[in-house]
C-alpha cells in the first residue's frame, strides 16, 4: 500500500516551496498527462468544495491538479518525473492565497449566520471564479446585508485564526461545526468568539488578511439561501471592474453615478415610448398598403419590415376583408424573415404542407392562419400562391 502524503500545509499555510520525493510515476490512461505521487507536498488537493492547488515540480513540470485518496495526493501534471528522484515543488501561491482569503471570509459569515440564526452551512464552492455557500435556512435581505456588516468588522478587528488538533475527550466538550463525520484526528478551525469548525483547508492567520467580504448575490435555493460572496482581491478586482463601467456609463448619460439608475429608466420609458409610436406608424403605414394592394391579386403578399408580430397579424385582416383568397404579410423579427397566411377559402393547413415541401417555409397553424419562417420574398410567396390556389 502506498504510504500516506505528508501534508505541508496542514501546519504551515504560507510555505509556497518544498523538497520531495518521487514516489511513483504513471502516465494517465487517456492523454499526455501524469499522476506523480510524493513523500510530501504543499499542493492543497481538491476536497470539500474547493479546487486545488496548482504550481510546478522542478522548472519545467507544471502541476494542473491534484486529488486525495486514502490520503495520498495524487498531482496530475503535464510532464513526467523519475521515482527517486528529489524535485523542488513551487505552489501558485497568489491563487492560494486568494483561496486562504475566500475560505476564511466563509467560515467568518457561516460562523455569523449559525451564532445569530442556527442555519448550518450545507454546500460550500470554491473555485477561480466563485464562491458560493448554501445554508438550509432562508436570510432576508436586510439579515444578509447585517451580516456582510458583521463579518467585516470581525475582518477589521484582526483576529487570530487557530489550527489545533484536540484530543477526543476535549473535543468532546467543543461546540463546533462540522459538515460530515470525519475519521480520524480531527482539524479545527477557532476564530475566538466567531467560529469554531472543522476543516482541513488552508487559512489566513489573523482575520484583518481578508480585507474585505462582500456579498454579491443572495438568492433562494433548496427551501434555504444560496449567497455569493467576494473576499479581499477578488472584492477588489470586481469593485475596479465595477467603477469602470459606472464611470463610463455616466460619462456616456452626463451625469455622476448615483444618478444613473433613474437617468437609465428615463431612457428606457423614452424608449418604450418612441417604439409605440413607430409601431403605430408602420401599423397605418401597412393598413394603406392593404387598402392600395391591387384588385387584380387574388393572393397578395405584403413586405411589412421590422414590426410586431401583432402589428404584421393586424396588417394581414385587414387585407383579408378586401380578398377572398390566401393574404400574407412577412416581417422581421431578430434578423429572420417571419410570415403569416390568413385566408376563409383556402385550406391553409393543407397549404403549409404543400409550402414545407418546397424547402423554404418551416412553420404551421390551422386552417384559417399559418405562420413560420421562409427564405421567400414576398413576390416569390404571392407566386407559389398564385400557382397552388390555380391546381
Ligand atoms: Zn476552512
Amino acid at each position: 500500500m502506498t504510504e500516506k502524503t505528508q501534508l505541508l500545509y496542514d501546519r504551515d499555510a504560507y510555505l509556497d516551496r518544498f523538497t520531495a520525493h518521487v514516489t511513483d510515476c504513471r502516465k494517465d490512461e487517456n492523454g499526455d498527462h501524469y499522476h506523480v505521487i510524493l513523500d510530501r507536498t504543499c499542493f492543497f488537493p481538491e476536497q470539500g468544495g474547493q479546487t486545488a492547488d496548482t504550481g510546478r515540480l522542478g522548472e519545467n513540470v507544471r502541476v494542473l491538479d491534484a486529488q486525495i485518496r486514502d490520503g495520498v495526493v495524487d498531482h496530475l501534471t503535464d510532464g513526467p518525473l523519475r521515482p527517486g528522484e528529489t524535485v523542488e515543488g513551487r505552489i501558485d501561491f497568489a491563487h492560494r492565497f486568494s483561496h486562504m482569503q475566500q475560505h476564511t471570509g466563509e467560515h467568518i459569515f457561516s460562523g455569523l449566520v449559525y451564532r445569530d440564526y442556527g442555519f448550518h452551512n450545507v454546500g460550500f464552492h470554491l473555485s477561480e471564479r466563485t464562491v458560493t455557500m448554501d445554508y438550509d435556512g432562508f436570510l432576508t435581505v436586510e439579515q444578509t446585508r447585517s451580516l456582510e456588516q458583521m463579518a467585516n468588522q470581525v475582518i477589521w478587528r484582526d483576529l487570530p485564526v487557530l489550527v489545533t488538533w484536540p484530543e477526543p475527550e476535549e473535543l468532546a466538550l467543543i461546540p463546533y461545526r462540522s459538515k460530515k463525520e470525519i475519521a480520524g484526528r480531527l482539524r479545527l478551525v477557532t476564530i475566538p468568539g466567531v467560529d469554531i469548525c472543522a476543516c482541513c483547508a488552508p487559512h489566513v492567520r489573523h482575520t484583518g488578511e481578508i480585507g474585505v467580504l462582500r456579498v454579491m448575490s443572495a438568492i433562494r435555493y433548496k427551501g434555504g439561501t444560496r449567497l455569493s460572496i467576494l473576499c479581499g482581491k477578488r472584492a477588489l478586482d470586481q469593485a475596479v471592474l465595477e467603477s469602470g463601467t459606472l464611470s463610463a456609463l455616466g460619462r456616456m448619460l452626463s451625469c455622476p453615478t448615483e444618478d444613473l439608475a433613474l437617468q437609465v429608466q428615463a431612457l428606457m420609458d423614452r424608449e418604450k415610448n418612441l417604439s409605440a409610436a413607430l409601431e403605430e406608424t408602420r401599423l397605418s403605414a401597412l393598413m394603406k398598403q392593404a387598402e392600395q394592394a391591387a384588385c387584380g391579386r387574388r393572393n397578395p403578399v405584403l413586405t411589412a419590415g421590422p414590426v410586431s408580430e401583432k402589428t404584421a397579424c393586424a396588417a394581414a385582416d385587414a387585407l383579408l376583408m378586401r380578398h377572398p383568397g390566401v393574404c400574407g404579410v412577412l416581417w422581421e423579427e431578430q434578423g429572420k424573415k417571419r410570415v403569416i397566411l390568413v385566408s376563409n377559402s383556402v385550406s391553409l393547413r393543407q397549404a403549409a404542407q404543400a409550402l414545407r415541401g418546397t424547402g423554404s417555409f418551416k412553420g404551421g397553424g390551422d386552417d384559417a392562419c399559418i405562420r413560420g419562417q421562409t427564405e421567400w420574398s414576398a413576390d416569390q410567396l404571392e407566386q407559389w400562391l398564385d400557382a397552388y390556389t390555380k391546381g
